[in-house]
């Protein structure tokens, strides 16, 4: 291990986890619906930070339901977190019935079909068995249209499925003044006035900010817990939580003229100094902020130069006196936050936490050791 710049030489890269902010943001999140309890959606192994590290701080914070997509994720939330409710996003899809019921998983229902089956699971089985009901306000993705969802009022189908939570889905939570928050937030009041008795879920992060009216009795948020901008239109309220820096390979003087990288997309106009990081697209930094994308060595923003190879960034560091081989460069972090690194390659916050590689070195920290 280096010791000044914390990264071991076996891995070309670290990437730095802070759970003390995790936990931090949940609090701020829960703080601001202090009438709703406060969820965790950890789905694509916690937005790509590790679901295994990162639900334990969760559930430390108080954190005492959780999302993921799939039953698989589930499973893996189950034997770290024994307690919790653990709902699976992605619904009951056929054959799932033995999985769900023996790592006590609840799957968010979103049809008849659904509904029914899960019924009968619980019928043989003699008891009740917990499940969310998933109902469609303008997604068209995953759960029972409106219609079917206010059909259903009264009917037994609800308890035997054992529904303890109804909830839906925003399609423009980020954008305030969409038309449609409202349209479904009146949609969602009219199904829960069609059900009284069992809670509801409304709001992923952004929807927190969309008011009193958006909490219900359960958030559901989870970029902003893992330091994305829940309200593009401001500045980020989250504390960052992912850091990422890479090693300099070499550095080198070329000449004007001179390309660098693959098909020699770029081409020195004048003498210029290149570094080469020790990290490429298959780390998860996305080709396509080739040429647009940006690093920090030591204070100084240097830019990505020519195409971004699988395991190679090539940086332009004419200005930037500390880029010297051993050193680091920062790809993610401070001013480089996800955010700006997504709309850097044409894409979203979300892709880039959720495309965090594997290969190089994960480095947790809390509190103590920050
Ligand atoms: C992913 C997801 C969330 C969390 O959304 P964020 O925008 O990451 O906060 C909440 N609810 C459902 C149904 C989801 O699929």
């Amino acid at each position: 291990m280096d010791h000044k710049t914390g990264l071991n030489a076996d891995h070309g890269a670290r990437l730095t986890i802070d759970l003390t902010a995790v936990a931090e943001n949940w609090r701020r999140l829960s703080a601001m619906a202090p009438e709703s309890g406060c969820a965790a959606v950890v789905k694509a192994d916690a937005y790509g930070c590790g679901l295994t590290r990162v639900v334990p701080a969760l559930w430390a914070a108080g954190c005492r339901t959780f999302f993921v997509a799939h039953a698989s994720e589930g499973v893996a939330a189950r034997a770290v977190l024994p307690e919790a409710a653990i709902y699976v996003l992605n619904g009951l899809l056929p054959g799932l019935g033995p999985t769900l019921m023996a790592h006590d998983l609840r799957p968010v229902l979103g049809s008849w079909e659904e509904l029914a089956d899960w019924a009968a699971l619980a019928e043989a089985a003699g008891r009740t068995l917990p499940a969310a009901l998933h109902v469609d306000t303008g997604m068209n993705r995953l759960g029972l249209a409106l219609p079917d969802a206010l059909a259903l009022a009264g009917d037994s189908l609800v308890s035997r499925a054992g529904i303890a939570l109804l909830m839906t889905h925003l399609v423009s939570a980020e954008i305030p003044g969409d038309p449609v928050n409202a349209r479904q937030m009146a949609d969602f009041a009219w199904v829960r006035a069609a059900h009284p008795g069992i809670p509801g879920s409304f709001a992923n992060s952004s929807g927190i900010f969309l008011g009193a009216g958006a909490h219900h009795d359960l958030l559901r948020p989870g970029y902003a817990l893992f330091g994305g901008n829940p309200t593009p239109w401001k500045t980020n309220p989250m504390r960052p939580v992912v850091r990422l820096e890479a090693r300099i390979a070499q550095v080198r003087d070329v000449a004007p003229g001179e390309t660098c990288g693959y098909n020699g997309r770029w081409r020195a106009a004048e003498p210029r100094r290149l570094a080469t990081l020790s990290m490429g697209y298959a780390d998860g930094y996305p080709r396509a902020a080739s040429g647009r994308g940006s690093a920090r060595v030591g204070s100084v923003r240097c830019p990505i130069l020519g195409l971004i190879s699988m395991d190679l960034i090539i940086l332009d560091v004419t200005g930037a006196a500390d880029a010297t081989r051993g050193g680091t460069a920062i790809l993610i972090g401070d001013d480089l936050d996800v955010d700006t690194v997504g709309r850097t390659a044409g894409t979203i916050g979300y892709e880039i936490l959720t495309g965090l590689g594997s290969r190089y070195v994960r480095h947790y920290v809390t509190g103590h050791d920050a």
